[in-house]
């Protein structure tokens, strides 16, 4: 009998799991149903073309034909409403129902919305779909003076955006340093540094109590819980995913931040998996559950519950996220989960240089690498072989850093 899998979520973990399938299973019946208008981007270059450095054609991966030429049933402004897995169906807004015998959700998340009055001003952006990055292109090419909040990976995004279109930028910081649960003073100093040369001011111990708007609803100036008023004409807020998990939150499937699934991408259906940045996934590497928020591992997901949703899985999702920032002249990179740790290791080798190791249980979890990523292997090669790495912080930090080396010197002292 003809198998029927239906994905929902045209994203890189969608898209990729949809290929994966074909591959496998010449034969399969297989549905993507997407809510976006269009077919698969790629969400990392958005940001290019919101700073207005790149055209829309080299953005788009996959256009309709593609999945035709795959004989892959693509359905397009189409949000799924409803999933009822015992009876193997999924319902979308417009009362279609579409059977499955495996369902797999790569369905991502939603920016949050900042809880403040006028959060959604005219002018005020999150940042998530091509849509928006057309939206911030146009109103960042217009502005004057921009205000940004939320100081992760994103946010530096929307600051870069700031800079590229000549747009006068306050950054506004809740903490005093960028990024400060992954990076010490030290290191997002470097940072700093950097937006100041692109025209973007950081303001520390700050952040956002309201929006200003004008009487036709745009936005004028921010101001912050310290009653500093910032003028502004373009916003951009990047303060974190709300993973849309809401298809699921009626349903005996386990849900934890994100749908919760093994190694293998099974949640606790039998016929449902996930992929992607929805997932709170047992990662291996770690020994604990863990999300991802990045390409690479969205896309290694979907392939890998690809293989799990036919008969011949059981392969599992091993695998170190990496997420690297190219606005600035020199490069940065994060892997791992340089967020987590008992503890940490850094240096600074110059002015752009710098590097921060996150360990728990005396193994690396992850990290932040500043100016120089010629090391980066090394230390995935150690985490993904879960070396004990205690006592040798000179071996990690020294600057020819060799994964060799410390697992040498790691075998002699004990
Ligand atoms: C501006 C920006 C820059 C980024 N830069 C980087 C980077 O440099 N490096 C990196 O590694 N990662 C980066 N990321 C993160 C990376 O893009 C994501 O981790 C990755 O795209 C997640 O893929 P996904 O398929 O899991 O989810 P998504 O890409 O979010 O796809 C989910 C899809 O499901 C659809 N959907 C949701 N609910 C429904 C429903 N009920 N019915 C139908 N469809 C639905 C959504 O509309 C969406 O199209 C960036 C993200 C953004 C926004």
């Amino acid at each position: 009998m003809t198998e029927s899998f239906v994905i929902v979520g045209d994203g890189i973990a969608g898209s990729s799991a949809a290929e994966t399938l074909r591959e496998e299973a010449t034969d399969a019946d297989i549905t993507v149903l997407t809510d976006e208008g269009e077919a698969l981007y790629n969400r990392i270059l958005i940001k290019e073309y919101a700073k207005g450095k790149l055209p829309e054609a080299p953005i788009s991966i996959h256009d309709e034909d593609w999945y035709a030429d795959r004989d892959i049933d693509l359905e397009l402004d189409t949000y799924v409403t409803e999933v009822r897995p015992d009876d193997g169906e999924v319902e979308t807004h417009g009362g279609e129902v579409y059977e499955f015998d495996k369902l797999l959700l790569a369905v991502g998340g939603t920016p949050n919305q900042l809880p403040v009055d006028n959060s959604d001003a005219d002018g005020v952006h999150h940042f998530w779909t091509f849509q928006d990055a057309r939206r911030i292109n146009e109103s960042a090419s217009q502005a004057d003076e921009g205000v940004i909040v939320g100081a992760g990976l994103l946010g530096i995004d929307l600051a870069a955006v700031c800079g590229a279109q000549g747009v006068e930028g306050k950054y506004l910081m809740r903490g005093d340093c960028w990024w400060r649960y992954a990076l010490s003073e030290e290191g997002a100093e470097i940072m700093h540094d950097a937006m100041r040369d692109k025209g973007v001011e950081p303001v520390f111990q700050s952040g956002v109590d309201h929006f200003e708007t004008d009487e036709d609803g745009n936005v004028t100036a921010a101001v912050d819980p310290n009653g500093d008023r910032y003028e502004c004409d373009f916003a951009g807020v990047a303060i974190g995913l709300d993973r849309n998990t809401e298809l699921l939150e009626s349903l005996d499937v386990e849900i934890d931040g994100g749908i919760v699934t093994d190694e293998y991408m099974q949640t606790s259906h039998p016929d449902v998996f996930a992929a992607g940045d929805i997932t709170q996934f047992h990662d291996v590497i770690l020994g604990e559950q863990a999300q991802n928020g990045a390409w690479g591992s969205a896309k290694e997901q979907g392939a890998i519950a690809a293989k799990n949703m036919l008969d011949h899985g059981t392969e599992q999702f091993e695998w170190v996220t990496s997420y690297s920032i190219t606005h600035f002249d020199f490069p940065f990179l994060s892997f791992g989960h340089p967020t987590l740790g008992d503890d940490h290791v850094e240096r600074k080798y110059s002015d752009t240089e710098w590097r921060r190791l996150a360990i728990k249980d005396g193994r690396i979890v992850g990290g932040v690498l500043i100016g120089d990523l010629a090391p980066q292997s090394g230390y995935k090669e150690l985490m993904r072989e879960r070396v004990d790495v205690t006592g040798q912080e000179e071996a990690l930090l020294r600057e020819e850093f060799s994964a060799d080396d410390v697992k040498t010197e790691q075998a002699v002292e004990n």
